[in-house]
């Protein structure tokens, strides 16, 4: 699997797995954490979970998929903004870790920015940090001027990360968000990278793209998510099919073509959009 820098000079694996809706009752937990479990044996080391999710259920079909092999995974959790002060983060990453059965979290983000101080954020993410309970932190949903922001307060230049919606149809972060992270060497995770399976992947450009290279339109979406060397993208997969469908995703380089293509049908951004999200 290529594998993406932080700042730090860690690597993590460019393609990982997402958790959003799972440990909701749409499967089995069990069922669940054997398609992560697939996806880790397939080089999908990198899992994406939340507090959030499944009001904490996710982060425990996670704990189920890494039973015996937390040192392959690369774990990322996010605490809600209104956990994200100095007293309330401390007990939501504990109650993370112990949901996720696991003593660290190596790269923990605010899922997005709420009323709390980002300086106050990032000062209780510091002292987890140095206490061993995270390895990385970083953010999620937060645009250029936010970003400019955290990185002015102290110790918000230690930010590993930032998670944000990109994908075809949501590809504004193109015009400034992302050049100002590559800038710094701060990677972006792209989250819903085959548009949550819907309308995108009967796009013609993705569906033709798929035709010349025997592969299926959300592969070609990944791919797509991929394309750039400082981008990690977290597919979610609730079956088998398609957790082996994603992994070989990671091998498809797309041509001048397809990207061409891909381009006219959904125009990159020519000034500066709102950030998206879901
Ligand atoms: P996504 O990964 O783009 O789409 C997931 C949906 O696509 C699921 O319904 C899945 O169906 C389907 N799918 C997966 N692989 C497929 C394939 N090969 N062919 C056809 N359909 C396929 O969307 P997402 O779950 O929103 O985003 C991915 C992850 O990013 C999340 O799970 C979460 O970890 C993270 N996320 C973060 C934020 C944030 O605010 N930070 C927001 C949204 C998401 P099955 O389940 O049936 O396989």
């Amino acid at each position: 699997m290529r594998t993406v820098r932080l700042p730090n000079g860690t690597q993590v694996p460019a393609l990982g797995q997402g958790t959003w809706r799972m440990g909701e009752g749409q499967r089995s937990a069990a069922e669940e954490a054997a398609c992560l479990r697939l996806g880790i044996d397939l080089g999908m080391t990198l899992i994406d979970t939340a507090e959030m999710y499944g009001d904490g259920a996710a982060e425990q079909v996670v704990a189920e998929a890494i039973a015996g092999q937390r040192d392959r995974v690369f774990l990322v959790s996010k605490v809600y903004p209104h956990n994200a002060g100095k007293k309330a983060a401390v007990l939501a990453c504990e109650s993370s870790l112990k949901r996720l059965k696991t003593d660290r979290i190596d790269l923990y983000l605010l899922h997005w920015r709420g009323s709390v101080p980002l300086a106050e954020t990032v000062a209780v993410f510091e002292h987890l940090r140095r206490e061993g309970k995270l390895r990385h932190w970083g953010v999620s949903n937060l645009d250029t001027d936010d970003m400019e922001e955290l990185l002015g307060v102290p110790g918000g230049d230690a930010c590993a990360a930032n998670q944000v919606l990109y994908n075809p149809d949501h590809r504004g972060i193109e015009f400034d968000l992302l050049p100002w992270q590559a800038a710094r060497g701060i990677p972006a995770m792209a989250y819903s990278p085959v548009g949550l399976g819907g309308r995108l992947l009967r796009n013609p450009a993705l569906v033709a793209a798929a035709a010349r290279h025997a592969a299926t339109p959300a592969q070609i979406a990944i791919a797509w998510s991929l394309r750039r060397p400082d981008v990690i993208s977290i597919p979610k997969a609730g079956s088998a099919g398609h957790v082996r469908e994603n992994a070989r995703a990671a091998d498809i380089v797309l041509t001048a073509e397809d990207l061409a293509a891909i381009d006219t049908a959904f125009p990159p951004p020519r000034r500066k959009q709102p950030l998206a999200m879901l």
